[in-house]
């Protein structure tokens, strides 16, 4: 395979926010680095919460982090992986060396903070994407797709990182808000999981989704709905009404995720929560197990992303749509 020495790619920067570029370095991999061939890669909300509402993850760095791809190249001593093989990118990007991570809590570390992929770090909006730390990627199963895969490293390992920090069991009765991009895959586990589920979505079109997979589906909750009816409320919008109506319908005791990113801050009223003893816990995107699992459980059938796909020079206009909310699921982008 002949590898170019530049590249397009989608470039940010905080001073012009998202660009195209057609003269972006390819990197060259140093020892124990990887050169990765992106085949797919999606769009994801928190790109918007970026470019238009200066949600604060770096500077200077090529987006996109949801990323598969194929070993183009090994740079001298790199060991683990061959020449083609099917990769995803665990985007926390971690360290592998600290305390969390060695606890598998590689989601959280400290020494990747802001090294995320297409997050802070250089991501998947480009054809080749210099891998520094091999030990972020995780081999695509043979039946799962690579434009699946792309979806799978943030829209399906997020809801799922939030489901299993909920504990969510078949005894547990859920209240999901927002069947967009994540949520359409978190409703997906979180049956698979067994558990009794309502969603809420403000769209006929991602409610009429929602009703295919069997699902209770209402743009508002319906009055025989009583307060503090709910386990866990697992919220992937979060503005402050979503969150008010997470703290109102959750049960005493029970668990609010709020996994959205809609709004940068969020008050509760801390009376109730203090005398009902909600739990409200933070949810980032998911661990290199998470993913893996994640992997296993698309490829066993019991969670099926929705994907759209298209050119990735056609972004520009993918992140208007979705601004727009003018689409459901994900659309990820072959450079
Ligand atoms: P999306 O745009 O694909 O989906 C959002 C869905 O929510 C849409 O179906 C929309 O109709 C619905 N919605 C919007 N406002 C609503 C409201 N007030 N009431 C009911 N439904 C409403 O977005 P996505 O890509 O799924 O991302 C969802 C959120 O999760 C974003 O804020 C994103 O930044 C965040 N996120 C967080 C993490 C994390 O690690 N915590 C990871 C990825 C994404
Ligand atoms: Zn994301
Ligand atoms: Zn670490």
């Amino acid at each position: 395979m002949s590898i170019p020495d530049k590249q397009y790619g989608f470039f940010y920067t905080k001073a012009d926010g998202l660009k195209l570029k057609e003269d972006l370095p390819v990197g060259k991999p140093g020892p124990g680095q990887l050169l990765l061939k992106v085949d797919a890669v999606g769009l994801c909300h928190s790109d918007l919460h970026i470019i238009y509402e200066g949600l604060d993850c770096g500077d200077n760095y090529v987006m996109g982090h949801e990323i598969a791809g194929s070993v183009a190249a090994l740079g001298p001593e790199t060991v683990g992986f061959k020449i083609g093989e099917r990769v995803a990118c665990v985007g926390p990007n971690g360290c592998g060396i600290c305390r969390e991570c060695r606890a598998g809590l590689d989601n959280v570390c400290k020494n990747a903070f802001l090294d995320w992929f297409g997050l802070g770090y250089n991501g998947g909006y480009e054809q080749y994407l210099l891998v520094k730390r091999p030990r972020n990627l995780v081999r695509i199963p043979d039946n799962v797709t690579s434009d699946q895969a792309a979806a799978i490293t943030d829209a399906v390992l997020t809801p799922y990182h939030a489901v299993k920090l909920a504990g969510i069991n078949p005894t547990s009765n859920v209240l999901i808000i927002g069947a967009g991009g994540l949520g359409i895959n978190g409703i997906q586990i979180a049956k698979a999981f067994g558990a009794k589920i309502t969603v809420l979505d403000k769209k006929e079109e991602a409610r009429k989704i929602v009703k295919e997979l069997g699902v209770s589906v209402y743009e508002s909750l319906p009055s025989d709905v009583q307060p503090g009816s709910f386990d866990v409320c697992l919220d992937f919008v979060v503005v402050q009404p979503t969150f008010d109506l997470c703290q109102k319908y959750t049960k005493p005791k029970g668990i609010i995720i709020p996994v959205g990113l809609g709004a940068p801050k969020v008050s509760f009223d801390l009376g109730d929560l203090a005398l009902r003893e909600i739990n409200i816990l933070g949810s980032f995107w998911g661990t290199s197990n998470d993913l893996e699992e994640a992997f296993e459980l698309v490829s066993k059938g019991l969670v099926t992303p929705k994907v759209a796909k298209a050119p990735l020079k056609e972004l520009p206009t993918y992140i208007k749509k979705l601004k727009n909310n003018e689409y459901e699921g994900r659309v990820v982008f072959n450079p």
